[in-house]
């Protein structure tokens, strides 16, 4: 991945765009892959507050914690529907909030919500033929180690890059981990433990157009120099009723397809860029597929069995819809394990040795899902595809 070196912001869209399709081409060809999913939120609590978040619940408000047992009812029902991922978040160090957490903890011999996290990963992966990619909030190296060894991959979105978002009266005012520094240093520890991650942007929260162009260059920085950075993910802001940020403006379209765009220019033609269908939705059926055209390879997690539990209002798009809808314009949908292809495939060393044994004897020559869930490789459709169509 060579370096960009001129500024990409204030040049015209649509030119940014044709440029990163090209490059998608010439290094993804056509295939537009997804990740047959089930989200699991091992807790909803929280140590930070950010002003645009529901996902965070109060220790009032539900459950502490999932139990092994309600994680493995949600994992079993998912692989019935054919799922891989079993995506686990959670907010950032709950215990150190909350008391009742931490003595939840405790009593079942568990140190921190790392800790329990690390084992229910555990859990699936000898349980199940789900592989867990979790989302667990900033770590250190010996954290991340561990959960290394049960995990295929892992993600902690960078968000932005600006600590002006952290200022009274910003997002993340109340939110200490989501400063960029602590964000990149735990990729950075990432890429030093050779751990497969995912990162991205969230856009429209304060940020401008520089500060994106900012992160997306120093994301692109942290992959030169381990190549663990598996995607990057574009979300576009969605301002939630009874949150602080409720009467925000949302970003426009034309934001997102010059940050989707600088994304893929920036980060190269072997990337994996990705924006969430879902979040589109609610522009009109399909509206998402215009992302296509600024250089996108991956829609992400799409479940059959479970809500979007960040953003419950948005629906998963039909997968059958979605898929035809692709095929019109020339582009082929695929599953994929949590985990990308190319570190399926490759002879590196980013994946525990029995993990990467066990992905390889289920993927296809490709990296992509294909004994196991045949969805969309070679007209494997009908059958997966009409079940997984089938929406909650
Ligand atoms: S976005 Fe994440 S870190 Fe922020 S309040 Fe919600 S759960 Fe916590």
């Amino acid at each position: 991945m060579t370096p960009v070196t001129e500024t990409l912001v204030g040049s015209n869209v649509e030119e940014l765009c044709a440029t990163a399709s090209t490059l998608r081409d010439q290094g993804k060809g056509r295939i537009v892959s997804f990740s047959p999913k089930v989200f699991i939120p091992l807790t909803r609590l929280c140590r930070d507050f950010c002003s645009y978040c529901t996902y965070r619940q109060d220790p009032d408000d539900g459950p502490l914690y999932m139990t092994p047992e309600a994680i493995l009812q949600v994992a079993r029902t998912g692989q019935e529907r054919g799922c891989r991922e079993a995506l686990f978040v959670l907010g950032e160090r709950p215990e150190q909030r909350y008391p009742e957490a931490g003595i939840w903890l405790r009593e079942r011999g568990y140190d921190s919500s790392l800790h329990y996290l690390h084992d229910m990963c555990e859990l699936i992966l000898k349980e199940t033929e789900l592989y867990p990619h979790s989302n667990p909030g900033t770590m250190t190296g010996r954290e991340l180690l561990a959960l290394k060894e049960v995990n295929v991959s892992m993600g902690l979105m960078l968000e932005s890059i600006s600590p002006r978002l952290l200022e009274a009266g910003g997002p993340h005012e109340h939110a200490p981990s989501k400063h960029p520094r602590l964000r990149l240093r735990t990729l950075r520890q990432a890429g030093e433990l050779k751990i497969p991650m995912t990162t991205g942007l969230l856009i429209g929260i304060g940020e401008t157009a520089g500060e994106r162009e900012k992160a997306l260059r120093a994301i692109g920085d942290l992959h030169r120099e381990y190549h663990h950075i598996q995607e990057v993910i574009i979300q576009n802001f969605r301002a939630k009723p009874e949150t602080l940020m409720a009467a925000a403006s949302e970003p426009a379209v034309s934001e997102m397809l010059e940050t989707t765009a600088m994304a893929r220019i920036v980060l190269g033609k072997e990337m994996n860029i990705q924006v969430p269908p879902n979040l589109s939705m609610h522009n009109g059926d399909g509206s998402y597929l215009v992302y296509l055209d600024a250089g996108i390879n991956d829609w992400g997690g799409i479940s059959p069995v479970t809500i979007d539990y960040v953003n419950p209002e948005a629906p998963w798009p039909h997968l059958e819809r979605m898929r035809r809808q692709m095929m019109e314009r020339g582009f082929q949908l695929r599953a994929r394990f949590p985990i990308y292809p190319e570190y399926i495939v490759d002879s590196g060393d980013y994946l525990p040795v029995e993990l990467k044994r066990r992905l390889k004897s289920e993927a296809d020559a490709q990296g992509f899902i294909d004994k196991t869930g045949n969805y969309f490789g070679n007209g494997g459709v009908e059958e997966r595809g009409r079940k997984y169509g089938e929406h909650p």
